[in-house]
């Protein structure tokens, strides 16, 4: 069911401690983790704890949790001491999403090419 923990999502087991994660913030709705390859000198993902496919499914299912994710961008740029930084979901594989839960990368600590490829 939409919303619930599904066992074959690599997220959901972060979410279940099932997986471990270098966590770096944690709230009742999210949890911030050091990406595994990070792209940049500081890349951080932003999770809901809830399962959902990708952000848009999220903020239409629970909009308060997907504006809890962007808040938590925020916070993790703020707490990396990030003056510029990029907040990116990935969605769709046409897009590069590879891990199907929602998800922000908050990438920074180096130039940020425009338009992204
Ligand atoms: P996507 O490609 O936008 O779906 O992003 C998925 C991200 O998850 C990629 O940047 C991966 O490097 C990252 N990732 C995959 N497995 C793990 C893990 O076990 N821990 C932390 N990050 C992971």
């Amino acid at each position: 069911m939409a919303g619930e923990p599904q066992d074959d999502c690599l997220f959901c087991k972060i979410v279940a401690g099932h997986i471990p994660a270098t966590i770096v913030r944690e709230t009742d709705t999210t949890i911030a983790f050091q990406d595994i390859n990070p792209q940049a000198p500081t890349h951080i993902l932003v999770i809901p704890r809830l399962h959902h496919r990708d952000i848009a499914t999220l903020a239409a299912a629970a909009p308060s949790v997907a504006a809890d994710v962007l808040r938590e961008a925020g916070e993790v740029a703020a707490q990396e001491k990030l003056e510029s930084y990029r907040v990116v979901f990935n969605t769709g594989s046409g897009a590069g999403q590879t891990v199907w839960h929602a998800h922000a990368h908050v990438l920074g600590g180096r130039g940020l090419q425009w338009p992204p490829g």
